[in-house]
Formats: C-alpha cells, sequence, structure tokens
C-alpha cells in the first residue's frame, strides 16, 4: 500500500497508513501539539487506529491516550514529582480529561503541509 499522502509514492510501512518520512512528519508536530492523530485523520492523512499517544510508542491506548504500560509509567512518573498530566498533555503525549480546543495551532500544521502539497505539484 501506498502512503496515503497526496503526492507521497513511498510505501506506506505503518498502520497509519503513512510512509516512515511522512509517520515522522506527523508525529513530530503531534508531539509539538500542532496537530492530533483525529485530525490528521479527519483530513485522510492517516488511516484511524487508537495506538498510545507516547511517542514511538505502537501499543493500543487504554487511558488517556496511553496504553496501559505508559499510563502505569506516567502515573509513577507524576506520582514522584518528575512530570505533570498537563505538561504531558501540552506535549501530546496524553489526553486531558476534558479536550481543550488545538484549533488555532494545528491549523497551522496544515498550512505548511498543504503548502508542500502544492510546492510537489509545482516541481513534477
Ligand atoms: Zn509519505
Ligand atoms: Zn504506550
Amino acid at each position: 500500500m501506498k502512503c496515503v499522502m497526496k503526492n507521497c509514492h513511498n510505501e506506506a510501512e505503518h498502520a497509519r497508513g503513512v510512509c516512515p518520512r511522512h509517520l515522522k512528519e506527523h508525529r513530530k508536530a503531534i508531539r509539538e501539539g500542532r496537530t492530533t492523530w483525529k485530525e490528521l485523520v479527519e483530513a485522510g492523512w492517516a488511516l484511524v487506529l487508537d495506538t498510545c499517544l507516547f511517542p514511538e510508542c505502537e501499543s493500543e491506548s487504554v487511558t488517556r491516550g496511553l496504553c496501559a504500560y505508559c499510563y502505569q509509567t506516567m502515573r509513577d512518573a507524576v506520582k514522584k514529582g518528575i512530570t505533570t498530566w498537563d505538561e504531558m498533555i501540552e506535549k501530546g503525549w496524553a489526553k486531558p480529561a476534558q479536550p481543550k480546543s488545538q484549533t488555532k495551532r494545528t491549523r497551522l500544521y496544515f498550512i505548511e503541509q498543504s503548502k508542500k502539497e502544492k510546492a510537489s505539484e509545482e516541481y513534477i
């Protein structure tokens, strides 16, 4: 299967339906809080898959967007004062109890990717 991103002819090597390059880009943007997998799926830039939000973790998400293992690890870290849930949410590594709007920041990522799509069209 080919990568779901427009103008990308690389093979998708991930259950998300994207090539390693786009997976890396998506993940980076998600980590920076510029988009979410949900938005990417809605835009047709990724396939639905409820995986753990923690970077590099591909396990199925169970609680607050995290898999059982990461949730446990994070809960311990929060308890020990190493991190806080707010910090985790800000990084996009966990879901808030009540999802807050990220529209403003995520919009930018979409504009950037659309520009890239346009640019690559012109080069063909
Ligand atoms: Zn791609
Ligand atoms: Zn995980």
